[in-house]
């Protein structure tokens, strides 16, 4: 009887250990067949993100998001910078200077020129610089409009593009709040600048900046991502920051991120609605 017992056991024992390794090997066929099936199927598009984090030492917050603390607010001191006698003047605030400078279509610019500085006109589009630029350090000086008007990112709106590619806002940001990552002096989306130095509305400011610009590959993929140092009115206000994408607005809490371009690019002013005056503009360029 136990004879029979053992022999029966030994036989489902079998039968157990043959219907693993045949389940096992139906699985393995299974799993073999899936990857040709699949390469059938187109893959399906990722969705577009509409909102976009960034982690910083005051905490995590969304692209242009206006409760991210705003820098501290600080007064300036006198003074602007002259042009020194190795730099390429690209506006003086003669209208003979305006020769440097044509609208994005590579036609005669519709900004202004009033004693000393020139002005942007709204619906005349961007200005940018005939001769194109990569690493460079720039100074421009400007004016937001002195009879306020607007709020927030529609107050005193311009900006100032390297490469015509990456904008240094340039807004009325004296007692008007807005998202700082998108204040004067931010590298828009990007960067909150360091302190608010900005001077009263119709005053004028000055930035100097240090711009090296990205280096991408065959591919176009970024190898080496731009870099920004800038001064407000002999202020730092961006300290050798990394930009870690473009700077164009997608939308409320969104921006662009790297696409490859060439080597140099036109130095651009912003059109924005608002009639924000310049002056006194140079360049250097600089080794990468
Ligand atoms: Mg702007």
């Amino acid at each position: 009887m136990s004879r029979t017992l053992l022999v029966v056991v030994s036989i489902c024992m079998v039968a157990m250990i043959a219907g693993c390794a045949t389940d096992k090997a139906s699985k393995a066929e299974t799993t073999k067949v899936q990857p040709a099936a699949a390469a059938k199927t187109e893959p399906a598009a990722e969705p577009k993100p509409t909102v976009q984090y960034v982690d910083t030492p005051t905490g995590r917050w969304m692209v242009h998001d206006e409760s991210r603390p705003a820098p501290p607010i600080i007064t300036p001191g006198a003074g602007c910078g002259e042009r020194p006698s190795d730099a390429t003047m690209l506006f003086d605030g003669t209208q003979a200077s305006m020769a440097n400078w044509t609208d994005t279509k590579k036609e005669p610019s519709k900004w202004v020129v009033g004693d000393g500085y020139m002005e942007s006109v709204k619906g005349a589009g961007y200005i940018q610089t005939k001769q194109e630029f990569g690493s460079c350090q720039l100074h421009v000086e400007f004016a937001t409009p002195s009879k306020v008007q607007g709020t927030s990112q529609g107050r005193g709106n311009s900006g100032v593009f390297l490469h015509g590619q990456y904008e240094i806002q340039v807004l009325d940001s004296y007692d008007n709040k807005t998202y700082p990552d998108g204040q004067c002096a931010a590298l828009y989306g990007r960067a909150v600048p360091l302190v608010n130095v900005c001077r009263k509305p119709g005053e004028w400011q000055s930035y100097d900046i240090v711009y090296h610009r990205p280096l991408f590959d065959k591919d176009g993929k970024v190898t080496r991502k731009a870099t920004f140092t800038v001064f407000q009115n002999g202020v730092l206000v961006q300290d050798h920051v990394v930009l870690e994408g473009g700077t164009g607005w997608i939308n409320a809490h969104t921006i662009t991120d790297y696409k490859p371009h060439g080597d140099k690019g036109p130095i651009q002013l912003q059109d924005h609605g608002n009639p924000v005056r310049y002056r006194n503009i140079w360049v250097r360029e600089l080794k990468d």
